[in-house]
């Protein structure tokens, strides 16, 4: 049994993620309270991502147009390449003769 140093509950070792740099092998806090601060992480750090993506397009306008003009270029590149594969293939066919 070991102790979790976040929740403060004793739990059996199965109930620990390893981890090898701990002296006994296991984290120090349980498997339900390190999925817990996973999930909190991932909170924050979604909220601050948003935040920054939102600040950045405020403060660049220009640039966010510029990206989505080149998403647009590139889509429509995609597409035409696509549609022109049979004939760039044949282009490409290395001339061995
Ligand atoms: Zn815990």
């Amino acid at each position: 049994m070991k102790k979790c140093i976040k929740c403060g509950i004793e739990k059996p070792y199965s109930e620990y993620y390893k981890e090898k740099t701990c002296a006994d092998g296991y984290k120090t806090s349980c498997k339900t309270c390190m999925k817990e601060s996973v999930r909190q992480w991932r909170l924050n750090n979604t909220e601050r991502h948003n935040f920054t993506t939102k600040r950045w397009r405020k403060n660049h306008p220009e640039k966010v147009d510029y990206y989505h003009q080149t998403y647009r270029d590139w889509e429509t590149d995609r597409k035409s390449t696509r549609l022109n594969s049979s004939h760039l293939k044949l282009s490409r066919m290395p001339s061995s003769a």
